[in-house]
């Protein structure tokens, strides 16, 4: 992308133009959550001042109005991802919702004790303790793919962890902490030979690079639209209705159900089985916006954009003594996770902020990654679409700063 693209993309992001204590705000946590452009803040905004009311069950305009955004929303989201239809989208909380949908009732109705369910070793809490709470209520087996040197999933160890017993593989697209890209693709395509469903925790895959289930074949596909430009509380499973429509449904209330008396309930169809309660109908429609928002920019723009990020970035941090970066697989997203020796990460985080620099410090709830690692915790800058090379050089400046502090 030109600067001046960025610079205009900038401009629809007004925390961009913030100040924190008195400096420029450069925000490198996008990994943790991306900021918002006016589309998506208006699009709350303007739902709520037009066209609020409950979804699905009421006969009045605003109702009609409001469950069409929110089922506008579903095609959108099946549009971006590719899916066959939109009823293989269930809305929920967030990637970590989707993920414990799928534990819990794929679970319910698949897995059975003595099986294994197999996941890697650069794993989000969100797709270990599902499955762990599962094993707790079945007595299952969680194989773990040991890491190569460089941070990418041994493949070789993977298809040796595969077997009869095995459900389903559940498996980062890209590494909150590595930046690892995993071959999904080809996961898939092993797992699927030995008739072996696959899910793809897709939250740091889907922001920044194009997604398409079908291709991929991906059985399961969880998102956040936080981490996409949307809003907060929207997450995204989708599920090839052959396992969706097998799986019992996850919670109960309205709108899954088909009809209740005390004795038995009957279920609602695809995807409403799935979404019990009042969904987040404002946070859809305004997901809308921005996937709208992303695709207006491009896909492939921003994932070259940020590569470039990632490369300059790299390059300089790397200059500095004492660098330690984890992770360095060929295919690596936009996400820089460092320990400088002689310093904490915690601290370098403290005083990155004071010079305006927001990065993520800690376990970024990756606790089994840190200790193969060997670290308690890491610091970590991570890009978005509207990050600039000068804010790389600012930044490079202020962790210098940082850490002469730190080792004075
Ligand atoms: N998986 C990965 C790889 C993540 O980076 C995150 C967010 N940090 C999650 C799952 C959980 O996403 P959420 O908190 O939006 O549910």
């Amino acid at each position: 992308m030109q600067k001046s693209d960025i610079l205009s993309i900038r401009k629809d992001f007004p925390i961009l133009a913030s100040k924190v204590y008195g400096k420029d705000l450069i925000y490198f946590d996008n990994a943790a959550t991306t900021q918002k452009p006016v589309a998506v803040i208006e699009a709350i905004s303007d739902s709520y001042k037009k066209i609020n009311a409950n979804v699905h069950r009421g006969v009045h305009r605003l109702s009609q109005l409001s469950t069409e955004g929110h089922e506008a929303g579903r095609e959108r989201v099946r549009r971006f991802i590719n899916a066959g239809k939109s009823s293989e989208i269930i809305f929920t909380r967030g990637t970590t919702e989707s993920i414990n949908l799928v534990a819990s009732s794929f679970g319910e109705a698949f897995i059975a004790p003595g099986d294994n369910i197999v996941i890697t070793a650069m794993e989000h809490h969100a797709n270990i303790v599902p499955w762990q709470l599962l094993s707790m209520r079945k007595e299952i087996e969680i194989r773990v793919v040991p890491l190569t040197p460089s941070g990418g999933m041994d493949m070789e160890a993977f298809k040796g962890l595969l077997d009869g017993k095995t459900k389903l593989v559940s498996v980062a697209h890209v590494s909150n902490v590595l930046g690892t890209v995993n071959p999904v693709k080809e996961i898939i395509a092993e797992a699927h030979g030995r008739g072996i469903p696959v899910l793809v925790d897709g939250a740091q895959g889907v922001p920044h690079r194009k997604v398409d289930v079908l291709d991929l074949d991906a059985d399961f596909y969880a998102f956040s639209a936080h981490k996409i430009y949307g809003p907060t509380g929207i997450g995204i499973l989708y599920g090839k209705e052959k396992y969706l429509n097998a799986m019992p449904p996850y919670q109960g209330g309205g709108e899954m159900i088909g009809h209740v008396t005390f004795q038995k309930t009957t279920f609602n169809e695809l995807p409403f089985k799935f979404e019990a309660g009042t969904p987040d109908y404002i946070g859809v429609i305004a997901t809308i916006a921005a996937l709208d928002y992303v695709d207006a920019v491009g896909l492939d723009n921003i994932r070259r954009h940020e590569e470039e990020l990632l490369k300059y970035t790299t390059e300089k941090m790397n200059g500095i003594p004492g660098m330690k970066i984890f992770g360095s697989a060929p295919e690596k997203g936009g996400v820089i996770s460092f320990v400088a020796e002689g310093t904490h990460p915690y601290d370098v985080g403290m005083l990155l902020d004071k010079q305006g620099v927001a990065v993520r410090t800690g376990h970024l709830c990756a606790q089994p990654l840190m200790d193969i690692l060997g670290v308690p915790g890491v610091a970590r800058v991570s890009f978005g679409m509207y990050n600039t090379l000068e804010e790389c050089d600012a930044y490079i400046a202020a962790l210098k700063k940082s850490v002469e502090m730190l080792r004075r």
